[in-house]
């Protein structure tokens, strides 16, 4: 049996819809899980549709996003173009063969026409269908208006009786009736091909074994089968993935930032997040894992285990997959990969200490556990880098105590922080230098720690206070405190 080939075949539009992120990783996923190859082929012949660089801007999200093709127009390959608008002359050859062999016809009827049509068909309530008056013109009327330069598309001649069948793997067979089927438009008056005839005709071409594409193609279904038939060609197999909705149940949302995987980078998504989240989006793995490499998804995918009904896009469910693959990012990649959002932080100092590579390792080592998006990392550290922390004054004060206490407190605390000597100012002993001293005293813990942590933070939460006193440094933890005791 020849290997599997699946192709991931997106019309350029400026951005990578989530859902076709989806749509190529099953693709990608279908193949790679049978030893085959995945193909990239961009579908441009929507010229309304058309973005200037939108075909370079998606293959490097996919790029970034690890999906890696094994044939395509940044790659080549056999089977080019893959590029539509590079291959008109294949559909103009292959809609001739049609014509010729009468599966299709020149219809030449004007759009003012067609617009009529469909008024008088929707004042009468029926289906809005192109009704074939041009299906059956004689030869003699088609030269004419040839010869007149007349404007024309070609449209496939459907059944007129009986019903379709188109199997699909997920689904089994589904009939459709020849009555609700339009001659539809193959080639447009143009010369452009349609979806319904450049992609079948291409999936052919490229020896395309799987088509795999999302739900809303169904209805296009029955007339890419019969379009096969007409040609006499057998049919691959077709794979349609569940509609994605949201958690109301409704479409996701058309707002670019919420569907662009662009912005989804942007926001400090990682790719293996982004992954991870799609394959469960139509893919139910035996058992509870649901944390899954690329690698392992590989390995572990198996066709029989999609499902057909629709899939749930539940963003607490993509920000606890981010905060995971953050977590096992090492420290210095997450550095790496953290310091665009750190600008404006470094910014915020003057202390040139606090814009070393070293500082930011020692603060994303405290921060790596809270971290669910990357773009969160700016305000979520700022206080580590900000010369002046703003913050209520109540926020010091723990539970009943009173100004003056809390004062008091940081007044000790600012004491013992003294007498460490920098080179014990690691975590440990700071800890050891006022826990001693509370049990000694047999003081409330919560009465130091709390002022001090809001102290050297300005913050409600954060890490612990010697963590954080450790990684700011003894100076700057002896002006916080100093500024704190200031406010009271
Ligand atoms: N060009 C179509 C789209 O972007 C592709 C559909 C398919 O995969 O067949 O939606």
């Amino acid at each position: 049996m020849s290997k599997a080939r699946t192709r991931f075949a997106p019309s350029p539009t400026g951005y990578l819809h989530i859902g076709s992120l989806r749509t190529a990783l099953f693709a990608y996923l279908i193949a790679k899980s049978l030893g085959g190859k995945l193909i990239l082929r961009i579908e441009d012949t929507d010229v309304k549709r058309q973005v200037r660089g939108a075909g370079e801007k998606l293959i490097e999200i996919l790029d970034w996003v690890g999906i890696k093709f094994d044939e395509g127009p940044h790659i080549g390959g056999k089977y080019g173009p893959y590029i539509q608008s590079q291959r008109l002359n294949i559909y103009k050859k292959y809609a001739k063969k049609l014509l010729d062999s009468g599966q299709a016809y020149r219809c030449f009827c004007s759009t003012k026409r067609l617009e009529k049509m469909r008024q008088d068909q929707q004042a009468k309530k029926l289906p809005p269908r192109y009704d074939r008056i041009c299906r059956d013109l004689d030869e003699k009327k088609i030269k004419t208006k040839l010869k007149n330069n007349k404007k024309f598309v070609i449209r496939q001649k459907m059944p007129l009786t009986g019903e379709v069948v188109a199997h699909d793997e997920l689904r089994g067979d589904i009939k459709f009736k020849a009555e609700d089927l339009e001659d539809h438009v193959l080639i447009k008056s143009d010369g452009m091909p349609t979806y319904q005839f450049a992609c079948p005709v291409d999936d052919y071409l490229m020896g395309i074994t799987q088509v795999v594409r999302g739900e809303e193609w169904i209805p296009s279904f029955p007339k890419n089968v019969l379009l096969y038939q007409a040609f006499d060609w057998s049919l691959p197999k077709f794979i349609h993935l569940p509609l994605i909705l949201n958690k109301e149940g409704g479409k996701l949302s058309k707002r670019q930032g919420d569907v662009a995987v662009e912005d989804y980078k942007a926001k400090g998504y990682l790719p293996e997040a982004l992954i991870n989240f799609c394959a469960l989006l139509g893919w139910h793995p035996k058992g509870d894992q649901e944390i899954f490499t690329l690698a392992e998804l590989i390995k572990e995918f198996k066709i029989k285990n999609m499902g057909i009904s629709p899939a749930v896009f539940d963003i607490e469910k993509l920000d606890y997959l981010n905060g995971y693959y953050i977590r096992q990012k090492p420290l210095d990649e997450l550095v790496k990969l953290a310091k665009p959002y750190l600008i404006d932080n470094f910014e915020k100092t003057a202390d040139k200490g606090r814009q070393t590579i070293k500082f930011v390792k020692n603060v994303l080592r405290l921060e790596q556990e809270r971290l669910k998006r990357l773009s969160d990392i700016g305000e979520l550290t700022e206080f580590f880098f900000t010369d002046k922390i703003e913050f209520p004054v109540d926020l010091l004060i723990w539970q009943k105590m009173t100004k003056k206490q809390v004062k008091e407190n940081l007044q000790k605390v600012s004491e013992l922080l003294e007498k460490i000597p920098l080179k014990h100012w690691t975590d440990n002993s700071i800890k050891d230098a006022i826990i001693s001293y509370l049990e000694a005293k047999e003081l409330k813990v919560g009465e130091y720690l709390w002022p001090m942590r809001v102290g050297l933070t300005g913050r409600k939460g954060s890490p612990g206070p010697f963590e954080v006193a450790e990684v700011l440094g003894k100076k700057v933890c002896l002006k916080r405190i100093k500024e704190a005791m200031e406010k009271l």
